[in-house]
This record gives C-alpha cells, sequence and structure tokens, in this order.
C-alpha cells in the first residue's frame, strides 16, 4: 500500500515536471527565435549584404528616375554632347557678338593706319624716284584696289544675308528650325550668335559682325579677293623699302657700338633724323601687316574659291562630306544638288548673265543683289556619274 502511494505520488511528480519542462521550452523557443533573428540582423556580413542590396535597388530607381526625366525616341549622342556643351556654346556665342563691334574697329584702324602710312611716306617716295609709267600705274592701281576694298567691306557689314518670313507662308521647307520655330528653306541655317535663321548661310564673320548669306556672300567674297590683292600688292611694292629700312634699323642699333670702334677705325656714324626713322619703323609695320594678312587671307580666299567651284557653302561643305562618307559606306555616290557646273556656279554667285558683266559687276563696285530671292532653289539635274544620289 505504501510502496503503490509511492509510485502514485512519485509518477504524479514525474508528469508534471515533464510539463513544466514542456511549457519553459514553449516559453522560451520564441524568445531565442527572437535573439536568433536580432543576431542576423547585427551580423555584420548580413547587415552588409542587405545594405548592398539597398543601395542596388536605390541606383537603379535612380537611374530610371533619371531616364524619365530625359528619356527621348529621338534622342542621340549628338544632342547629349550639343546639351554638355550648351553652357559653352553660350559663352562663345555672346562673347562673339560682343567681339564683332571690337573686330570691326580694329580691321577699320589698321586699314587707316596703313592707309595713312601709303600716302605720307609711300607715294611721296613713288612720285619722286619712279618714271612717269610706273606712277601712273601705282595711281590707278593702287586706288581702284582701295575703292574695291572700302566698297565691299562697307557692304559686307550693312547688307543683311537675308532671312526666312516669320509669318506663314507657302515657301517649301525641307525642315523646321528648333530655335527659330519656322519653316527652313533650302540651304537655310540657324546662326546661334545672330539667333536667327539665315538664307544660304556660309558662316558668322565676327570681322564684319554680320553673317555671311545668300546677299552679302558676294560682298564678304570680294572684300577678301581685293584686300589679299592689295595687301600683295603693298607688300611688293614696299619691298626695296623695307629692306632699306630694315638694314637701317639694323645699323641705329648697332650705334654704340660704332661709336666705341669709331677711335680705332674712323668708322663714320650713321646719323638718322626722327623723320628717317619713323619712316624706317613705318614701313617695316607696313610690310609685315601686309604681308601676314596676304598669306593668312589669301589662305582663307583660295578656300571659298573652291567651295564656290563646287556650289557649296562653308556649312554645306561640313554637311556634305558626312553625306558624301554615309552614302560611300552603302555603296552609293553623293552628289551636291546645287552644283550646277564650275562656270555656272561662278555666274550664279556673281550674279554674271551678259559679257558685259563681268567689267560692270566683277571689275568694278557694282550693288546688284544675287540672282533668285534665296528660298527657292532649282535643283542640279546634271549627273558626273548615273548611280549619283
Ligand atoms: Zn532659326
Ligand atoms: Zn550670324
Amino acid at each position: 500500500m505504501r510502496s503503490h502511494e509511492l509510485r502514485r505520488r512519485t509518477g504524479r511528480r514525474s508528469k508534471s515536471a515533464a510539463g513544466g519542462a514542456m511549457g519553459h521550452w514553449r516559453r522560451l523557443f520564441p524568445t531565442v527565435m527572437r535573439l536568433f533573428f536580432r543576431c542576423l540582423r547585427l551580423c555584420p556580413r548580413w547587415g552588409q549584404g542587405c545594405r548592398s542590396r539597398q543601395l542596388q535597388e536605390l541606383w537603379s530607381y535612380s537611374r530610371l528616375l533619371l531616364k524619365s526625366l530625359y528619356f527621348n525616341s529621338l534622342c542621340n549622342f549628338d544632342v547629349v554632347l550639343d546639351s554638355i556643351f550648351e553652357p559653352v556654346y553660350w559663352l562663345v556665342d555672346h562673347f562673339t557678338r560682343w567681339f564683332g563691334v571690337v573686330f570691326v574697329c580694329l580691321v577699320i584702324l589698321l586699314m587707316s593706319s596703313v592707309l595713312f602710312i601709303i600716302y605720307y611716306y609711300v607715294l611721296p617716295v613713288i612720285i619722286n624716284t619712279y618714271s612717269t609709267p610706273w606712277i601712273v600705274w601705282h595711281l590707278c592701281y593702287g586706288h581702284w584696289n582701295l575703292v574695291m576694298v572700302v566698297f565691299h567691306y562697307y557692304k559686307a557689314i550693312r547688307t543683311h544675308p537675308g532671312h526666312p518670313p516669320l509669318v506663314k507662308s507657302d515657301i517649301s521647307s525641307v525642315s523646321i528650325c528648333k530655335k527659330c520655330i519656322i519653316p527652313k528653306p533650302p540651304r537655310t541655317h540657324h546662326c546661334s550668335i545672330c539667333n536667327r535663321c539665315v538664307l544660304k548661310m556660309d558662316h558668322h564673320c565676327p570681322w564684319l559682325n554680320n553673317c555671311v548669306g545668300h546677299f552679302n556672300h558676294r560682298y564678304f567674297f570680294a572684300f577678301c579677293l581685293f584686300m589679299t590683292m592689295g595687301c600683295i600688292y603693298c607688300s611688293l611694292s614696299c619691298w626695296n623699302m623695307f629692306v632699306g629700312a630694315y638694314n637701317a634699323i639694323e645699323v641705329s642699333c648697332c650705334v654704340p657700338f660704332f661709336i666705341m670702334l669709331k677711335s680705332y677705325y674712323q668708322t663714320p656714324e650713321p646719323s638718322f633724323t626722327f623723320h628717317d626713322r619713323m619712316f624706317h619703323k613705318c614701313i617695316i609695320y607696313v610690310w609685315v601687316l601686309t604681308s601676314s594678312v596676304a598669306v593668312a587671307l589669301g589662305g582663307l580666299t583660295m578656300w571659298h574659291v573652291v567651295l564656290i567651284t563646287r556650289g557649296e557653302t562653308s556649312v554645306e561643305r561640313h554637311i556634305n562630306r558626312k553625306e558624301c562618307q554615309r552614302l560611300k559606306d552603302r555603296g552609293k555616290i553623293f552628289q551636291n544638288p546645287y552644283n550646277y557646273g564650275r562656270l555656272q556656279n561662278w555666274k550664279l554667285f556673281l550674279g554674271v548673265e551678259k559679257y558685259s558683266h563681268w567689267l560692270t559687276r566683277v571689275f568694278l563696285p557694282s550693288d546688284h543683289t544675287p540672282c533668285g530671292d534665296g528660298l527657292l532653289w532649282e535643283r542640279s539635274t546634271r549627273r558626273t556619274c548615273p548611280t549619283a544620289i
């Protein structure tokens, strides 16, 4: 009886102990799991992974946001490059516009200084030392060249290059100007310095402070040509005087040396008056300036001769070269639609319609307007190659 009672009590105690252990573990398990997850969260490697994933998500989201801001199906590398360099373009455009006035004043100042020296120093020497036919030649050619330079420079500055109409019209257009929001006729391009579309635009010239376009292209070219001719003429005419002046200045620089040697060799010391010294310096100034301008402007003039012979403007030359390469890669040949043949290109450019115009419109000052209105351009039917496009 006693042993049975003891076994029963012992069994009840063991049952209650087992139930207590289970309850304890049941309460302990969530705590342990909570601690485990907290440890995992605090674990540095796991935290790094989480952070890197969060950073990746943030980066992907930022990229998507950025792309959504500038996404355009027509966007390409050129547009991106233009957008990046837009502040630089803005600065160049505004400074060029402002410097245009300074450049024009500089041209007038330099031309005036050369003219003053020619009339004050060089012409008296020519009249006093040259034979009569040479004097007549210098007087006639020099003044004709001067008139041509001044006339064409003035006209190139004062003549508007030509702009397409801002109001709605029936003109044929090849595209829309993104800045002016107007139709662009063929051969028209936007000048970012003038901030307008220009008909048959060649380039913006800071030395004219004006765009070179359909209505003043001939004046610009004639100015370059006659200015180059005038500079070559001055340079050649002053050559002998330049050599004399250069030697005289070299001797003047060595005067202290001559004085030092005078007692030994009895060398006569060179004596130049103020007028002589000014004459030497002015002749050297004129020769150096005109020779430099003749080389620089001569190169530019020759380049424009090539372009006009091809029936292209400077802008079109750039576009046509790219187009030519693009078609060449496809096995095709590009042909400029505004190339009417060498002679015809020159006739159209100079406005020569009959033989007498070569004299009256090319070799004499003439303010005739160019052929056409700059809005309509007839495409050339001339084909040098049957497969050309
Ligand atoms: Zn425009
Ligand atoms: Zn311009």
